[in-house]
């Protein structure tokens, strides 16, 4: 079964695309927890930050560049890092000053 990250990338479920390319897809998260909120995944399905092989971190690189603007960048991984959709993606939030941590329930 494809993520819902995967059918999002392929266009199979609408979502606000900020940016696609060959590697990455941007779009904005569904329950936003900033003023911006923006989900940076790679569009090949990889379950988590560590499931990164050697020949695969180089998407790395373009999932960092596609970040624009003043941010905080998180990833989350496993239960211990809350992760709940497994499929590796990169949060970009701003819109405003975040404090030092941005805590959620
Ligand atoms: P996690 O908790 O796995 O680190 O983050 C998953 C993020 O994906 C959450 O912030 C959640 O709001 C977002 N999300 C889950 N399902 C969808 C969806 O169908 N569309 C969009 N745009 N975001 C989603």
């Amino acid at each position: 079964m494809p993520s819902i990250f995967s059918k999002i990338v392929s266009g199979g479920i609408p979502a606000g695309i900020m940016h696609q390319d060959e590697l990455v897809t941007a779009f904005r998260d569904v329950n936003p927890a900033a003023p911006t909120h923006i989900l940076i995944v790679p569009n090949q399905e990889i379950a988590s930050l560590d499931g990164l092989v050697p020949g695969q971190a180089e998407l790395a690189g373009p999932m960092l560049l596609v970040a624009r603007g003043g941010y905080r960048l998180v990833i989350n991984r496993g239960p211990h890092g809350g992760q709940k959709v497994m499929h590796l993606h990169m949060r970009l939030m701003g819109g405003r000053p975040l404090g030092p941590m941005l805590c959620e329930a």
